[in-house]
């Protein structure tokens, strides 16, 4: 086998076989394939696509290129779920204490925020003295005692994942749906949960901008599961507008919390009842599907799922008085209001705007290992469909030295009035296992 026949099969749009791709991966991440023949490589792929085969293949290969993280010594049903990524999304920290509250076992591991998408581990670590860096020991551990453990990504998962997507980052081919689905998917299949969610964010503060390339992806990797023989189901999402109202770390952390009472946002506690619901059915607890939605809803209105949270905390060294009591999280020094310049309804709200404008606060990171402004960001006041008058205010803005200037200038923009009323659509469609 050698390198430049396999490229030049993947010109002419064949499809390539499992050795063939074991040889490139394995060669690429020892060093023995250089970054200019992979890069050939990845491009041929980016015009000529894949099939089915062969994006499972590649997601396999890249996921063998590591450790497998087995939980066959964690009790119950094990599950996980990973978002493509939005503006405001603190799904993670709402839905894992509400699974664990229904007896189902949450075992994450998330990544850190990138550009103008936030990420869990650095909203985790807005409360004090959360760990987010887990031995595997310790991960498990914490499973089998409260059901839930979230932790950074620990170990050797799909190195040659890490190296490839590093590459395409810098030859224009992260575009390509197949070698998203398989890049996805080789961290997923490399942690040994019973059923995966994935949500797949569709529209302006998304990777995926249209339902079309969304449901593509969605599709890609539900298949990618099931022909690795995993459960696997896609929720494709709204993302033309930022999920809940809060968007930067400590305040996302907070809304959470508000939610895990039973008075948060009604976009995010649907998504998490939803997403939830889809889970507790995999684990066969309930079949039908406005049950098990009841079930995980009403963890949001006894206060089990705001429990669960308390526990996780706890566990992972978190100061718990930060949840007892959310006005203890360190403040911006400056609030100021973005008014409403006459009256109508709010008919879009543009996350990607919102999502760049938090990140010029100092809330996100435009390479990895900067450091970040846990306490600013903004709250939106008035949401898609809700009435204004002039005056009204429709977003505060929490910040500090950095960045004002342009988040106002963002902000500006990104709330759209009209004269009749508009409903957002949250969730666009579900992509069940066939
Ligand atoms: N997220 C990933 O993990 N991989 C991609 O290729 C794109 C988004």
């Amino acid at each position: 086998m050698n390198i430049i026949d396999i490229i030049s099969k993947k010109q002419a749009g064949l499809e390539l076989s499992k050795e063939e791709l074991q040889f490139v991966i394995e060669g690429y991440t020892n060093g023995e394939i250089p970054d200019y023949q992979m890069s050939a490589l990845l491009m041929a792929i980016y015009f000529r696509g894949t099939t089915e085969d062969e994006a499972t293949n590649l997601a396999l290969v890249m996921r063998d290129s590591g450790d497998i993280l087995q939980l066959g010594d964690v009790s119950g049903f094990k599950v996980d779920k990973h978002s493509t990524g939005g503006v405001g999304d603190k799904t993670t920290l709402v839905l894992g204490p509400m699974l664990a509250a229904c007896g189902i076992t949450f075992a994450k591991m998330s990544g850190r925020g990138l550009g103008h998408t936030g990420g869990t581990i650095d909203k985790l670590e807005a409360i004090p003295g959360f760990r987010t860096s887990l031995e595997i020991k310790e991960f498990k551990d914490n499973l089998n005692k409260a059901g839930i453990a979230i932790t950074g990504q620990t170990g050797n998962l799909a190195p040659a994942d890490k190296k490839i997507y590093a590459l395409r980052d810098v030859t224009s081919t992260v575009a390509s749906i197949p070698l998203i689905a398989a890049s996805i998917m080789s961290k997923k299949l490399a942690i040994g949960t019973n059923a995966i969610m994935l949500d797949v964010k569709c529209g302006e503060g998304a990777f995926m901008k249209d339902v079309l390339h969304a449901k593509e992806l969605a599709e890609a990797m539900v298949k990618i599961g099931r022909k690795a023989g995993r459960t696997v189901s896609a929720i494709i999402t709204d993302m033309n507008t930022p999920l809940g109202c809060a968007v930067g770390n400590s305040l996302e952390v907070i809304e959470a919390i508000e939610t895990l009472k039973g008075y948060g946002p009604t976009d995010l506690e649907e998504l998490c009842s939803t997403i939830a619901a889809y889970l507790i059915m995999d684990s066969f607890k309930e079949r039908d599907f406005d049950k098990a939605y009841k079930m995980a809803n009403d963890t949001l209105h006894d206060l089990t799922a705001f429990n669960k949270f308390v526990e996780l905390v706890e566990l992972q060294g978190g100061d718990t008085s930060y949840v007892y009591d959310t006005d203890k999280f360190e403040k911006a020094k400056n609030v100021r209001y973005l008014m409403a310049e006459e009256e109508g309804y709010i008919s879009s709200i543009n996350a990607l705007n919102i999502g760049e404008a938090v990140c010029a606060l100092g809330a996100g990171r435009e390479k990895l290992g900067e450091s970040i402004d846990f306490s600013v960001g903004i709250k939106i006041k008035k949401k898609v469909g809700d009435h204004v008058v002039k005056d009204d205010v429709v977003a505060e803005i929490y910040f500090n030295e950095k960045g004002y200037d342009r988040a106002i200038e963002l902000l500006c923009k990104s709330f759209i009035l009209s004269k009749e009323q508009v409903k957002n659509k949250l969730i666009i469609d579900v992509i069940r296992q066939k």
